[in-house]
């Protein structure tokens, strides 16, 4: 059986695709990388925002058209389907989670023993691995739909991560730690789960293990960077990249609180931030924010441009606020009307594009530790510790999955 994978979404995503994907090889099927060419097409899917549903539903008709391949969509938006995603042309099962097992199971595989076996994910041909350490979220975020669509805060242990990472590190220079809040690893609200630790000492146990390869942090809440992950980030700065993706949302504490995003403050965020960057010679620093949520006012929007100008950050993700139906921001009162939001984030990533240049300005000509990313038209990739990319001609190239660039 032919069978073509295709993700939307966030490292978690990717690597349960991953997960699947290799399930499937275990199991006899060859991969293939055009849907024409497929069997069965297996769609990881995202809920994040209305956006990435539309998309989710455009591609599964693109792949009906494209060949006679069937579809198995799996994932997030998978798990709050009402309906509309299994009346899409062509769609043979949908499963409500990653689980490798039943996606494998939707596709008619006689045999799924072993499947669920967590093996260490060898993303061929890339010098950056993923290692997805927990899933799940115990908190509830007003306009987040993925804490419902993935359940509770569940971490795998310590010793089955650094099992996991010593493989990887055979083949990879790079290993990205990813999950749904990975600043809880540990931290399960559950008390009958027995706690592996927290992300601090889950980072030390790896990088005493695994030496050789620098480790990145996927998205941490600032909050949530202990004095241990401090530390590290600080003084070992060959085995944790300089870098952290730290969701702000909003610079307003009215409407963090509106977001239910109760464990910190625009002032908390900021401490936290500024601490860091005073004490790490490069940082790249990047952060999710939301325009236009429910109830935000001028005000508010304000309170979000001073405190993104003040900080020292070096990219910005911005999300134009799109109502999740399952989500309970849908039912709050005080929703910006389209074009405001619209507005407010063309000035949110003018902002974030003005402070992307301006720490790249001052980063050019200096050396970097990189680690290729990836290589198309003649070119390889490197992507230096604080999450700069930097192309180097393929000619010029040793070869060598990490050495020092100098930035252009
Ligand atoms: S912290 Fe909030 S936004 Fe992040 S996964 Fe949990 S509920 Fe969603």
């Amino acid at each position: 059986m032919n069978v073509y994978f295709h993700t939307f979404g966030c490292k978690a995503n990717q690597y349960d695709t991953d997960l699947v994907r290799q399930a499937f090889s275990d199991g006899g099927a060859t991969v293939v990388d055009d849907p024409s060419h497929a069997d069965l097409a297996v769609i990881n899917s995202c809920t994040v925002t209305h956006e990435s549903e539309v998309k989710l539903r455009r591609f599964v008709r693109h792949v009906a058209k494209s060949g006679t391949a069937q579809t198995i969509v799996m994932g997030c938006a998978a798990a709050l389907d009402d309906g509309t995603i299994a009346a899409l042309p062509a769609v043979r099962a949908v499963v409500p989670n990653a689980d490798p097992i039943m996606v494998l199971r939707a596709a008619g595989f006689p045999s799924v023993v072993g499947a669920q076996h967590a093996a260490p994910l060898l993303r061929a041909g890339r010098s950056r691995a993923l290692l997805k350490i927990q899933d799940g979220c115990d908190e509830h975020c007003t306009f987040c739909a993925t804490t419902i669509a993935r359940g509770n805060n569940r971490s795998r242990s310590v010793a089955e991560l650094v099992r996991e990472a010593r493989e990887l590190a055979e083949h990879h220079a790079e290993i990205v730690l990813t999950g749904v809040h990975i600043g809880t690893y540990g931290q399960e609200a559950n008390q009958g789960v027995l706690t592996p630790g927290t992300l601090g000492t889950l980072l030390e146990a790896l990088i005493t293990a695994v030496p050789s390869v620098r480790f990145r942090l996927s998205s941490v809440e600032a909050t949530e960077v202990d004095d241990t992950l401090a530390r590290l980030l600080i003084e070992a700065p060959r085995s944790v990249a300089a870098h952290l993706h730290a969701p702000l949302q909003s610079g307003s504490n009215r409407i963090l609180k509106r977001m239910g995003r109760h464990w910190y403050t625009a002032d908390t965020y900021r401490a936290r931030i500024e601490w860091l960057a005073m004490r790490l010679p490069v940082f790249g620093l990047g952060a999710d924010v939301i325009a236009g949520f429910p109830g935000e006012t001028e005000a508010d929007h304000h309170a979000s441009l001073t405190l993104l100008h003040a900080l020292p950050f070096t990219y910005l993700h911005v999300f134009p606020f799109s109502v999740r139906p399952d989500a309970p921001a849908a039912k709050l009162p005080g929703q910006v009307p389209p074009d405001i939001i619209r507005e407010r984030a063309r000035e949110l990533r003018d902002l974030g594009e003005s402070k992307a240049a301006a720490y790249r300005a001052t980063r050019a000509g200096q050396a970097a530790d990189g680690v290729v990313s990836g290589r198309q038209g003649g070119r390889v990739e490197v992507l230096t510790q604080d999450y700069l990319s930097v192309y180097v001609r393929s000619e010029a190239w040793s070869g060598r999955p990490r050495f020092e660039v100098v930035i252009d």
